[in-house]
């Protein structure tokens, strides 16, 4: 921005938009971050229940991005920090309706160590020996981007697609593997596969390479982290910064205009006052206040709906990012309910075990203070692009379906002492072949209008870290 105190409207107060909301505040801007429900966080949300801490979103996020930490320390919320339990730091992999350990020492999709493959119950004798094959294959020719499938099944194997790449990817990105860039999502496999030849052999000499490193200085938090007291922590810490934002919960923003250089919005909020003072009267329009610049920090569906009156072109880019539905399940049980050992994080569930659930999280094994004593805190996750069908099921049949997967893979017994389910409709963005060409183009065209600036998990990342990185950037970019 050119000067101190512009106006901005921010729309959507999840973690992009909070974010956004206080890099504007820093930056001496007069900040109206609008929210459609009633509450800040948007998919975030951790719940005190009977002496259980219950994640309805996101429950950890990864220590190895900058942002995520770095936003901590500001916040001053570090000490709240937790990383997952030390001694049960693996997590299972549904294998012919079996919980087998995921193989130590892979990275991902692939393993850093002969070992480690070797030591993989969840291959066969000839999956094991195709995915050693990858170090004789060339790296292929063409520089396009290509489908996370095609590139795992042409450089590791069918089965390692199957069996790892699949249902990894799918707890990660909710994706389906066959349509999932894997240049927006895993380059790091691509520049392996570029300057190496191939995986096996830069991942070797990258595990090496480690060794040294951690031998001089090991890292303070694990790969997840999460805080005492729940990703809430997160969110409330940056509410209680947002001394100078006007937060207007319950208001929806359901139009957008641009004037000239300037930005009015409509919002439920306001046609609702106005009708309930004269119903009679014709809606006069939009009334908000104008706005030098607008950040929109929503699912790119919302902002597609939203822009496609002010920029037809953009809008149609932003709209033809598909996202993806989920739900999270949560069970509490007494710990006797549950036959497994529950020594790990949880598990993953690939798609060709053809289950209902993509994965579970032992919630009171993976972080301290999630069950009081003698209780077992269980998270399911479900739906995702593979499983579409989850969204129309209601919550019964929702249940029922992850509560039998857990008798069946853990062998829960019994009743849980109570279940809750936390629906997400359209909040996974899928990042599909050519994702980060239409990035490029819709940055492109977001340059073209004055003031306008876009943030959430639709375009480079779709973690909690990233999401923050992303807001930061869209916050600055309105500088120009
Ligand atoms: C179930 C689930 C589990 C996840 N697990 C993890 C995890 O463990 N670790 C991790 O790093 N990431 C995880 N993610 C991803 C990460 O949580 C999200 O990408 C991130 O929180 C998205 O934040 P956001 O602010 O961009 O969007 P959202 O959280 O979707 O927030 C958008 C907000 O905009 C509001 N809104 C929408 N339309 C309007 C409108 N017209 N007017 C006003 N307000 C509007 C919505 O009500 C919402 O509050 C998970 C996501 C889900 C759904």
């Amino acid at each position: 921005m050119k000067s101190a105190n512009k106006r901005v409207a921010v729309i959507g107060a999840g973690i992009s938009g909070l974010t956004a909301a206080l890099r504007l505040q820093q930056r001496g801007a007069d900040v109206t971050l609008y929210e459609g429900s009633n509450h800040a966080g948007g998919v975030i949300r951790s719940e005190q229940r009977d002496g259980f801490l219950l994640e309805h979103g996101p429950d950890c996020f990864v220590s190895n991005k900058p942002a995520g930490l770095a936003l901590c320390a500001e916040l001053g919320i570090e000490p709240e920090l937790i990383s997952t339990n030390d001694a049960h730091r693996r997590s299972f992999i549904l294998y012919k309706g079996k919980l087998e350990p995921l193989p130590q020492g892979f990275f991902l999709l692939a393993p850093t160590t002969i070992e480690a493959l070797r030591g993989a119950s969840i291959l066969s004798l000839a999956g094991k020996i195709r995915l050693a094959r990858e170090l004789f294959i060339p790296p292929r020719k063409e520089s396009g981007d290509e489908s996370l499938a095609s590139f795992v099944e042409r450089r590791l194997g069918r089965e390692a697609l199957d069996r790892i790449a699949q249902p990894i990817v799918a707890g990660i990105y909710t994706a389906d593997p066959a349509r999932l860039s894997v240049q927006a999502t895993f380059p790091q496999f691509l520049e392996m596969e570029r300057k190496h030849g191939s995986i096996l052999r830069a991942l070797r000499h990258n595990a090496k390479q480690r060794g040294e490193e951690s031998k001089a200085a090991g890292p303070r938090y694990g790969i997840f982290v999460s805080f005492k007291r729940g990703m809430q922590t997160l969110i409330d810490a940056l509410r209680a910064k947002l001394t100078g934002v006007d937060l207007q919960l319950n208001t929806r923003v359901t139009g957008l205009h641009l004037k000239g250089e300037r930005w009015q919005l409509d919002s439920s909020a306001e046609r609702g006052a106005r009708s309930a003072e004269s119903p009679k009267t014709p809606d006069p329009g939009p009334r908000t206040p104008d706005f030098d610049a607008v950040v929109l920090a929503l699912p790119a569906h919302a902002a597609a709906k939203l822009l496609s009156p002010v920029a037809a072109e953009l809008a149609t880019e932003l709209a033809a990012i598909p996202y993806a539905n989920s739900a999270v399940v949560n069970f509490a049980f007494k710990r006797e309910q549950i036959k497994h050992a529950l020594d790990g994080m949880g598990f993953v569930v690939p798609a060709i075990e053809n289950r209902n659930i993509v994965g579970c999280s032992f919630s009171s094994v993976k972080f301290a203070g999630r069950a009081p004593e003698g209780f077992a805190l269980m998270r399911v996750f479900m739906g995702g692009a593979l499983q579409p069908e989850i969204a129309q099921w209601d919550d019964n049949r929702v249940r029922d379906a992850a509560l039998a997967e857990l008798r069946e893979v853990v062998g829960a017994r019994g009743e849980p002492v109570f279940a809750t389910i936390s629906r997400h409709r359209g909040s996974m963005a899928q990042y599909e072949v050519g994702h980060l060409e239409r990035v490029a183009r819709i940055e492109s065209l977001t340059g073209k209008l004055p003031g306008l600036a876009l943030a959430g998990n639709g375009f480079t990342g779709i973690g909690i870290p990233d999401c923050i990185r992303v807001a930061t950037d869209a916050a600055k970019a309105l500088r120009a």
